[in-house]
């Protein structure tokens, strides 16, 4: 059950348009989501500006008044497929009785053929985008990072009006004040006003004599401001934060956009990134990979030992266990894949040599050393 509109902005049923506007500014205030505590606020504030839109319609009001609340909000719902052709030839003779006459219909029949809103109600400002590159670091620890960004805000000259405060106003003549222009056209159901913002006044119904100089009429400056981004632990390239309340400024009080943060997280010189997890490679020597050795590998939390089982194969992988990266906005860690390569020597010195080639020797292996290229370089010498 829904509550009256008048009771909505707490008005008097014989309240003036003045009143109306005033008390929907307050509770636009009052449940603005920028400042309210309210958990319901934005339903309040929803409700609020639909008592206002209805109130402020000299037409809504008068068939609202007649009708009360229930049948009204019912009539919404169904006029556009409840006889609501008839009512538009029939002018008066419609199912609401002649309240509003066919302008009632018709303002009734614009919410369902898609007339353009009117301008005059808060709007939430656009949502604002940009990137921020971390490094790998940044995403494993968390960080807390500068973020300067150019978007606009609302102008200090003019408060976002557009035109100086003493400029001289009058009404729109394009729409007669209205805000909004209306044409009619037929359909199948009958004539169909359709509603636009008007393009003369942008939807205001006044014309200024003056428009601000600082934004040119706009009610907006581009301007650079430094915010403080946290990106939390465990962040993945392309994922977007959204900072909310930080994008443009809304309309008519409404409030502002979000901005939203897309993070980049720079490639490691060490560390391939999947997902949680992180790969590493690690060079041992062959005498290491034969009889096995303890290790020493490095994490973005410190250097971890790693033990290296004997005949370990070049290309084998290892799993250190939750030492990759943090599970974001989770617990635990992904893990640390190491992939140890054997390298091969190529600087053997005379000592190493011969043991090599003893080594070979008790295999069975018959290798053609003399012509090994390090043997031709020395005797070059
Ligand atoms: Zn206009
Ligand atoms: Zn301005």
């Amino acid at each position: 059950m829904s509550e009256d509109f008048y009771s909505v902005l707490g008005v008097d049923r014989d309240a003036s348009e003045e009143e109306i506007q005033q008390a929907f500014r307050e509770k636009a205030t009052e449940y603005h989501p920028d400042v309210s505590d309210d958990p319901n606020a934005e339903e309040k504030f929803k409700k609020a500006k639909k008592a206002k839109e209805v109130l402020t319609d000299d037409e809504k009001r008068q068939m609202y008044d007649q009708m009360g609340h229930e049948r009204f909000q019912e009539a919404e719902k169904h006029g556009a497929t409840e006889g609501g052709a008839g009512g538009m030839g029939g002018m008066g003779g419609g199912p609401f009785g002649g309240a509003g006459g066919g302008g009632g219909m018709n303002d009734i029949f614009e919410q369902f053929f898609g007339g353009g809103g009117s301008r005059s109600g808060p709007q939430q400002g656009a949502d604002l985008r940009t990137r921020l590159t971390i490094d790998l670091e940044d995403a494993f620890e968390g960080v807390t990072k500068q973020l300067t960004v150019n978007r606009p805000e609302r102008c200090p000259d003019c408060d976002g009006a557009g035109h100086p405060p003493d400029a001289d106003a009058r009404t729109c003549s394009a729409c007669n004040g209205q805000g909004q222009q209306r044409t009619v056209r037929q359909t199948p159901l009958g004539r169909v006003q359709q509603t636009q913002t008007c393009p003369q006044c942008d939807g205001e119904g006044t014309i200024y004599s003056e428009t601000c100089s600082t934004c040119r009429g706009e009610g907006h400056v581009q301007e650079e401001s430094t915010l403080e981004v946290e990106i939390p632990a465990g962040i993945r390239s392309g994922q977007t934060l959204r900072m909310d309340r930080e994008g443009a400024p809304g309309e008519n009080g409404g409030p502002k956009g979000d901005l939203l943060v897309e993070i980049k997280v720079e490639d490691h010189e060490e560390f391939d990134r999947d997902g949680d997890d992180l790969q590493y490679h690690h060079p041992i020597s062959f005498p290491q990979a034969v009889f096995g050795d303890t290790v020493e590998i490095p994490t973005l939390d410190g250097t971890v030992e790693m033990d290296i089982p004997a005949g370990t194969q070049s290309g084998e992988t290892f799993r250190l266990r939750n030492k990759g990266m943090p599970r974001l906005q989770r617990r635990g860690q992904g893990d640390l894949y190491v992939q140890v390569q054997v390298v091969t020597p190529d600087n053997l010195n005379e000592e190493q040599r011969e043991a090599l080639e003893a080594f070979a020797e008790a295999g069975g292996e018959e290798i053609d050393v003399e012509q090994g290229f390090f043997e031709k370089l020395k005797n070059s010498f």
